[in-house]
């Protein structure tokens, strides 16, 4: 049995906690703290509908509870006032203790998703890593000092923490989306209300007591777990809460930045993708073809910058979609600890079932079904909720498959027999995420990045990224940027502080003196 203080992980992953302690879900002051109905929800693995947890179905006045508590700490804690180095010290102790409890972590998030145990290892990495390159670039920009042109006064630009922040999250990668948010948004000084995915809710309660025990005070980080609608719209609409943080759809981050107009809060969005993966002729036809499928069928295509859209030159299109839909076809699915398996589960049969309606429609409007596109049902496969690699060719841009989402395993496929036309399909998406592309050319490979309106752009390559490199997108993937400086920016207020060290009347008026009438 794996223990984080009094959060366990037992057996399948089932999250408990001891018998006096209310089921976990709203952390407030720093502890578990029983809810107002004392409802509770049961997460499933979507991988074969095992029960995973039971979680606080929290409601509006429990995440009032948790906004209070993040106010007092911000009001009247220690920690806004904390020096940037000590508060970095906690995020670096935090990776320690990821690392520590990695197969913990890592154990929780693949069975709340269903993806691959390997897969969320990696994903616990990549959190440390967030958490250590924040911790890790601590006290580095104390500001600037402004030369006011006189010896008489100082000018400093300083940072200051922004306040409460909501933070609300996605199922697709639970505690990583969380981290890039939680991370900068502790360095900056600020106290936090998490609202995970009501889907996956494991690992962001593991989090709250990993950053008690790497030395946050009580009150800074908090959590609320449940629906959107009830507990996510409090974040955005509270006037106690000064920044809400968005990971998501496009549909709910649309409804959070009208939620939050009224209190005139920062409003950070982490959209959708529908991202272009460009493969010219003269590309490197192994790589191109490997990392088209990884691009797109990595973690069942729910990843917000996958490669969903094949746009391949024209002449070396049947070829390369012959061997495609070969590889696509051999792709094995299966449960998190199943280790021949490839890829895993969608999140849930409901999900899965859009996924489904989608590719239909997408047949229905002209699109060529390649391979894929049934619903298992049949052995394992038909308990949980997977789909198979699915690709759709003879795709343009004026088909609903090409410009919306499916956030499942469905590739399209648009073909292109010039540069120019090239990256007017790449751009031609309300979206603008991610996109890549492949070729030997090394000067159009700088032109057609340069050219591509997304936020990432990969040259021969699909999917890395940095910390410490910012992430996010133009159009309508969102606004604002993770990671890298401006990640931390984000969590940040500018402030000027002017000081006159040897003040003088300035006698813009001429008051007369006392007593004197004019
Ligand atoms: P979602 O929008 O359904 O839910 C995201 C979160 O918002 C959940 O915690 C949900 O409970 C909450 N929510 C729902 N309605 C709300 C409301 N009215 N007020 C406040 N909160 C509310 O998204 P999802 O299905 O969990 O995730 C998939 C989407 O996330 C995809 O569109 C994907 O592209 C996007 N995504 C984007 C990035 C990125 O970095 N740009 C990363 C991961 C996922």
């Amino acid at each position: 049995m794996n223990r984080v203080q009094g959060v366990q992980l037992t057996g399948l992953g089932t999250v408990t906690v001891p018998d006096d302690a209310p089921v976990p879900g709203l952390f407030a002051n720093g502890r578990w703290t029983e809810t107002a109905t004392g409802y509770t929800r049961v997460i499933r693995c979507p991988a074969d509908g095992e029960q995973v947890a039971e979680v606080a179905e929290c409601t509006a006045a429990d995440a009032g509870e948790a906004v209070a508590s993040a106010r007092r700490a911000f009001d009247s804690g220690a920690w806004p006032g904390t020096s940037e180095k000590a508060r970095g010290q906690v995020l670096l102790r935090t990776a320690e203790l990821l690392e520590r409890d990695k197969a913990l972590y890592a154990r929780a998030e693949a069975l709340d998703t269903g993806k691959r145990y390997v897969e969320a290892e990696y994903d616990i990495d990549d959190i440390a890593a967030c958490f250590r390159y924040y911790g890790g670039i601590a006290g580095t920009d104390a500001g600037r000092v402004i030369d006011t042109g006189n010896p008489g006064s100082i000018s400093r630009v300083v940072h200051a923490p922004v306040g409460v922040c909501g933070l609300i999250t996605p199922w697709n990668y639970p505690l990583l989306q969380a981290s890039w948010k939680v991370a900068p948004a502790l360095l900056a000084g600020n106290t936090f209300v998490l609202k995970p995915s009501e889907l996956t809710p494991s690992t962001a309660i593991l989090l709250m007591e990993t950053l008690l025990e790497a030395g946050l005070p009580p009150g800074v980080a908090n959590l609320v777990t449940g629906t959107g609608p009830e507990v996510g719209a409090v974040l955005s609409e509270s006037p106690d809460v000064d920044l809400v943080s968005f990971t998501g759809g496009l549909a709910t981050g649309i409804s959070i930045m009208k939620a939050a107009a009224d209190t005139v809060k920062r409003v950070a969005l982490e959209l959708g993708g529908k991202n272009p993966n460009i493969v010219f002729a003269d590309a490197d036809r192994e790589s191109a073809l490997d990392n088209a499928l990884t691009a797109v069928f990595l973690h069942s295509g729910q990843v917000c910058s996958a490669g969903t859209r094949l746009i391949i030159e024209e002449s070396i299109h049947d070829e390369f979609m012959a061997e495609l839909v070969r590889r696509a076809q051999s792709i094995r699915l299966g449960g998190p600890f199943d280790e021949r398996a490839e890829t895993g589960p969608l999140i849930s049969a409901a999900h899965r079932d859009r996924v489904h309606a989608y590719v239909q429609a997408g047949i229905a409007e002209g699109a060529t079904l390649l391979c894929g596109g049934y619903i298992p049902d049949t052995g394992a496969l038909a308990i949980g909720s997977y789909y198979p690699p699915t690709i759709l060719d003879d795709c343009h841009t004026s088909m609903n498959a090409v410009q919306e989402e499916s956030f499942g395993p469905v590739l399209t496929v648009e073909t292109f027999s010039t540069e120019q036309e090239a990256i007017m399909l790449a751009n031609d998406t309300a979206y603008g995420l991610a996109g890549a592309v492949w070729t030997n050319d090394g000067s159009r490979a700088q032109r057609v990045a340069g050219s591509l309106r997304h936020g990432t752009v990969w040259i021969n390559d699909y999917h890395p990224y940095l910390p410490q490199a910012e992430w996010g997108g133009f159009g309508k993937s969102g606004n604002g940027r993770e990671l890298g400086l401006q990640g931390l920016a984000e969590y940040r207020e500018t402030k000027h502080i002017w000081q006159n060290i040897n003040p003088q009347p300035s006698h813009w008026f001429e008051s007369p003196p006392a007593g004197v009438q004019q």
